[in-house]
């Protein structure tokens, strides 16, 4: 399996990358995002549904076998597999043909634990066999940095940097950020995270940046964070189709479109996703274009929903990839743009209607599911996708909900760490000074 730029036009011998290239370069040469030169379907090997017998994490070294190819990375799959889904991810029934996937039950309490944990066994396996020094850099809007730097934490061979928007992260997410010390450096910048995506992005495409530190991405553009985001799209829509009779269609909280992208990809790989909806906060670039068919990314918004907090999706490239044609998109993928005060009255009835405390990124999807129309609702079974687990945000939930929400012991032994971070100004020279 070879992987392409979505800006190269693949003329007659252009040369894509391995998976391994693909990981170690983040960001393809010419600035555009790589994608698989097809995608295999893979669902066809599970014409019986999943054996009782398999594991998830078998599952997922079964279905990521064919864009890993050969190799090193292809021999240690399993290894790599169960290393990094060493966790529960469980489907629970919310009322009739409505679940909730719970993708926080990784180490530290969000969906982001999926992609950067298999993200580190496989950099991991990749540095055996070189001898530099990687630094990875990250720009984070709350979620990805913990668990990236959780995932990387005390790993030989590689320093973590850390990009945050100093007012844009919840206290509980920024000790997540700065509780590691060791090879891990988080830098508190002076902007939104739009500024952090951008200093991170510039230093990429800047050959002396490159040269100097080794960089490389553990961002959702990295494909080695989005492929293994695929796995529970493709895991569950094959158990609910086996058990129920019918595909379910996911309702996913969207930001940087990463999550998103990798579920449209199962579904390219053949797996029974009836269909995908998007909900998004009041960063409405996304809706807009498909209300539109213009694609104006514009700088972002605070919102309740902080981790979604994006104006400029990087990965809108791939799914525009993925589906060129605007009609195709507006007809095909219904967006909701939530508002903060629909996000804080879902979250407030929570614990009535469905005995839940909702984050409020999930609270998006709830409340998307809320406005489909009765016919929407009766297409079959949904799956609403939950990315944090809420103790991450009490400072928003409590008063909403008026209880104390549990702390799991996960995030109670972060809690009582010592903290680092260092303050920056959102510019290049400030980094380079930082570093
Ligand atoms: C990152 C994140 C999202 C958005 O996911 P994208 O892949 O960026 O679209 C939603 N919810 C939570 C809790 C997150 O951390």
């Amino acid at each position: 399996m070879k992987f392409y730029s979505t800006r190269d036009a693949r003329t007659v011998g252009s040369a894509g990358v391995s998976f391994s290239e693909a990981v170690l370069k983040g960001l393809a040469d010419d600035g555009g995002l790589f994608v698989p030169e097809a995608f295999p379907q893979v669902a066809q090997e599970f014409s019986e549904g999943i054996p009782d017998e398999m594991s998830y994490a078998d599952f997922a070294a079964r279905m990521l076998a064919p864009f890993v190819g050969e190799g090193a990375i292809a021999d240690s799959l399993d290894e790599i597999c169960r290393a990094a889904f060493d966790f529960p991810v469980p489907l629970k029934t919310l009322g009739s043909g409505v679940s909730i996937l719970e993708l926080f039950h990784g180490p530290t309490l969000a969906f982001k634990d999926f992609g950067a944990r298999f993200l580190a066994e496989v950099m991991g396996r990749i540095m055996n066999t070189s001898s530099q020094n990687v630094c990875v850099m990250v720009a984070t809007s709350g979620d990805t940095g913990g668990a990236v730097a959780s995932a990387f934490a005390g790993k030989k061979g590689f320093r973590v940097c850390l990009l945050f928007p100093d007012h844009g992260v919840s206290p509980r997410q920024r000790i997540q950020l700065t509780c590691w010390g060791d090879n891990i450096r988080s830098f508190a910048v002076k902007g939104t995270f739009d500024d952090c995506q951008k200093l991170v992005k510039t230093a990429f495409s800047d050959p002396a940046w490159n040269a100097r530190f080794c960089l490389t991405s553990a961002n959702s553009i990295n494909l080695g964070r989005l492929l293994p985001q695929s796995v529970y799209y493709a895991y569950w829509s094959l158990k609910l189709k086996f058990e129920q009779g019918q595909a379910p269609g996911f309702v996913i909280p969207t930001g940087n479109l990463g999550n998103a992208v990798a579920a449209f990809w199962a579904k390219k790989m053949g797996f029974p996703i009836r269909e995908l909806v998007l909900a998004t906060n009041a960063n409405r670039s996304i809706g807009d274009y498909a209300e539109s068919g213009q694609w104006a990314p514009r700088p972002s918004i605070p919102t309740l929903a902080n981790a979604m907090d994006v104006g400029n999706p990087s990965n809108m490239e791939r799914l525009q990839n993925l589906i060129p044609d605007w009609e195709t998109f507006k007809r095909e993928v219904p967006v909701f743009s939530v508002s903060d005060f629909e996000i804080a009255q879902v979250i407030q009835k929570g614990p009535s209607t469905s005995g839940e405390v909702w984050c409020p990124h999930t609270a998006t999807a709830v409340r998307a599911y809320e406005r489909m129309t009765v016919e929407q609702r009766a297409h079959g079974p949904w799956i609403l996708v939950s990315t944090a687990h809420p103790c991450k945000f009490p400072e928003t939930l409590e008063p909403l909900v008026a209880r104390k929400l549990e702390i799991p012991t996960a995030l109670s032994e972060l809690l009582s760490r010592s903290l680092h971070e260092t303050p920056m100004e959102p510019d290049l020279a400030a980094l380079l000074a930082a570093m």
